[in-house]
């Protein structure tokens, strides 16, 4: 029995990872957390039965407390419930599923306290990267890629040195707007940047796959998972999402990862890792599928994958203010308070007025966030 914990179960990543479970009778929910959608948990804690569950709301957490009380269930709240779970003796694997850079300081105690991480939580890693892997090293544990991309490139290096990589080639769908141009950006509205052509996501990586931020995230993502330079990721823009990522050998041989475009393969690898359980599902039939096609990103009207470039480039706390930038910008046009194209505007903006502090520690890191949120809130309010 695999006894895992769930941080961000209610959402996207964590209730595929709920249906990975249902179908692996040799998987054991032992925790689970959210952040306030009291309704949906509940559901999962009556049919999981796991022995602590995480409200991010206190007000929540007092809510399901009462709703629960004929289970034996631990209900913890805020950041303490969330390191109380991440830490839980019971657990062997935390699956990080949450959202943004809330997810840092609950990945750090559970490699703290030797539990093999599966990430999905990628956030975590662009902006503490230079924390967390250094220590998941130091501690002998396991970082496992969710992410389709950095799965397909863990996939496609299985048995090969790391010193034998020329490059990493990291795909990307180009989102709904692929060939527009930045006029046609302009209006852009919050239903239309949520119609994504290949993946059913959350709502903040569906407008960041829209922008091209997401390939930027995940840039930065494959950076510290796969202890390349940043020279050698390229992002390829693959429409059909049938090749999830490879990776190019010195000798010219690519690796490659295919499959119709589903995140439970990828979080099943994960969970499972080094063993590859069936799984059923659509298989790619290439009688089918008649062409695959490749293009060169557009940078210049998708500046945010540029700008993730940059960001990385220079470091230090640079990575965070990028992501910090683009999750309030996000924020703020997922409210219509702005409009599409401010959001790559923000995150450049937000980076222009910073001073990059070097190897920022965690305090740091968040102090960096809370600086970029309030700069943001004054932009907007001129
Ligand atoms: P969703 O928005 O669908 O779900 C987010 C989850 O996190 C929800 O369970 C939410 O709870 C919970 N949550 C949010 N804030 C807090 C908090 N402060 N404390 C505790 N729990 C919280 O996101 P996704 O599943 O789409 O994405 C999760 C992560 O996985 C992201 O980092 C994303 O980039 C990454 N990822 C996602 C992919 C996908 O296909 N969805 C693919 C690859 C990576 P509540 O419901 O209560 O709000």
């Amino acid at each position: 029995m695999k006894k895992i914990a769930i941080l961000g179960s209610t959402g996207s990543i964590g209730t595929q990872t709920l249906e990975i479970v249902r179908a692996n009778p040799d998987l054991q929910v032992v925790a689970l957390a959210a952040g306030s959608s009291v309704d949906k948990i509940e559901e999962q804690v009556r049919e999981f039965r796991p022995l602590m569950v995480g409200m991010w709301s206190e007000k929540a957490a007092r809510d399901l407390k009462e709703r629960i009380g004929d289970l034996p269930v631990k209900v913890v709240a805020g950041m303490e419930g969330l390191l109380e779970i991440a830490s839980m003796p019971q657990s062997e694997v935390l699956v990080t599923a949450i959202v943004g850079m809330i997810g840092i300081r609950p990945t750090i105690a559970a490699i703290e306290a030797g539990k093999t991480i599966a990430l999905a939580n990628k956030e975590t890693l662009v902006t503490a990267g230079h924390i967390i892997m250094p220590l998941a090293e130091k501690c002998n544990v396991p970082i496992l890629p969710v992410d389709s991309e950095h799965s397909a490139i863990f996939q496609s290096l299985n048995g090969e040195p790391k010193d034998r990589i020329s490059k990493i080639l990291l795909t990307a769908s180009g989102g709904p707007f692929r060939g527009r141009t930045r006029k046609e950006l302009r209006n852009v509205q919050v239903e239309d940047a949520l119609k994504h052509p290949n993946w059913a996501m959350g709502r903040k990586i569906t407008i960041d796959s829209s922008t091209l931020v997401n390939k930027g995230l995940e840039v930065m993502e494959a950076k510290w998972l796969f202890g390349v330079e940043l020279s050698q990721i390229q992002v390829v823009i693959h429409p059909q999402s049938i090749i999830h990522s490879m990776v190019e050998y010195a000798d010219g041989a690519i690796m490659a990862q295919l499959g119709t475009p589903d995140m439970k393969l990828p979080i099943q690898y994960a969970l499972f890792y080094p063993d590859r359980r069936p799984m059923k599902g659509e298989r790619v039939d290439f009688f089918r599928l008649k062409q695959i096609t490749f293009e060169e990103p557009d940078v210049e009207t998708f500046t945010g994958l540029k700008l993730a470039y940059r960001a990385m480039e220079m470091g230090g706390s640079m990575p965070t203010v990028y992501n910090a930038a683009n999750e309030k910008a996000v924020g703020l046009f997922l409210n219509r308070k702005i409009g599409y194209l401010q959001i790559p505007e923000l995150i450049e903006a937000s980076m222009n007025q910073h001073k990059s502090v070097v190897d920022p520690n965690v305090e740091q890191i968040l102090a960096a966030e809370q600086q970029v949120y309030e700069f943001i809130d004054k932009e907007v309010q001129q």
